[in-house]
């Protein structure tokens, strides 16, 4: 492969959380589309790493990572309309997958997981009484960290809707009727443990404002303060406006800009490699690490 051409992907999801694409299959996808790097990013696990890792292609590079659930401050008071708080995501790359604070927040977050997607999958089957909620889980395999694509997998294979992103729209989204909440880390810890792995953390698609309320540009200021390293400017849910917002601010606070697809397989129209990071901002991203290496392919 040209590594001139080579594209740089650094937020990827496979079987391992709600991607549809096995860690082997994701490699071989993004060879094939022209990827000369890749980052394995599923939620809250690193399941996936050993997979991908022994079939890495000639060529080819792979950034162990994973995406954490988090809570944050919108960096708004809180009003009756707005809480003051916000799910987010946090990428963490190349951090020691053993270090106990990261294995103990990952376990306990998958088993929150597993509670709050049966009680979502209960939820829905009162109106949808064709979802049988006690075999959603057929479709999370031991080892699988669950999300609601997998529940909206199940919505369409009952029949309910016609896609995954269809099942988002009325039933799975943010505060809908049937949405459950789950107790996430808050973000300025998980910033702290990842850093104290040897990782890199990188906010993730912080203004895709399609999946509800999001934070204010300042809450990034206060986190690469204590630690943050990058944003995720371009996000395929990031408006254009919002990516120029993001850039700028990167730059100015000193924030490593990254592009990624986040690429769920067919749980999204997405394609991997649609979205890219600059060589020289991943460079500056490894620059930062010191838990576990970037892998070469042999
Ligand atoms: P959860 O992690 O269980 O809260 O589910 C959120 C995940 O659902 C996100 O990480 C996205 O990957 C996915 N998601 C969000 N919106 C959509 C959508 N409209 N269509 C498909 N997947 C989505
Ligand atoms: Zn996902
Ligand atoms: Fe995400
Ligand atoms: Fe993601």
């Amino acid at each position: 492969m040209s590594s001139a051409r080579a594209l740089i992907d650094l937020h990827t999801h496979s079987t391992v959380s709600d991607g549809t694409e096995t860690p082997e299959e994701l490699v071989t996808t993004a060879a094939a589309a022209g990827l000369g790097v890749l980052a394995l990013t599923d939620h809250d696990t690193t399941g996936g790493w050993e997979r991908a890792a022994a079939v890495l292609p000639s060529g080819m590079r792979l950034v162990r990572g994973a995406e954490f659930s988090c809570v944050s401050p919108t960096g708004r008071p809180a009003t009756p309309g707005d809480r003051a708080t916000v799910a987010v995501h946090l990428l963490g790359y190349l951090f020691d997958p053993a270090h106990p604070a990261i294995v103990a927040e990952q376990t306990r977050l998958v088993a929150e997981r597993v509670e709050r997607l049966r009680k979502m999958a209960r939820n829905v089957a009162v109106d949808y009484p064709r979802l049988d909620a006690e075999r959603v889980f057929d479709l999370v395999p031991e080892g699988t960290t669950p999300g609601r694509p997998h529940l909206g997998r199940a919505l369409v294979a009952a029949g309910v809707v016609g896609s995954v992103n269809e099942a988002f729209v009325d039933i799975l989204r943010t505060g809908s009727k049937y949405y459950e909440p789950k107790r996430d880390t808050p973000v300025e810890d998980a910033v702290e443990m990842i850093v104290e792995a040897g990782g890199v953390p990188v906010f993730a698609h912080p203004l895709a404002r399609s999946r509800g309320r999001v934070i204010e540009p300042s809450v990034l200021a206060d986190l690469a303060a204590i630690g943050l390293a990058g944003v995720e400017v371009d996000h395929p849910d990031h408006a254009p406006e919002d990516r120029e917002l993001l850039r700028g601010l990167a730059a100015e606070i000193g924030l490593v800009p990254t592009g990624s697809s986040d690429f769920h397989g067919d749980n999204k129209t997405t394609a991997i490699g649609a979205e890219t990071t600059a060589p020289e901002a991943f460079e500056a991203l490894v620059a930062k690490a010191s838990g576990v290496p970037v892998l070469e392919g042999a």
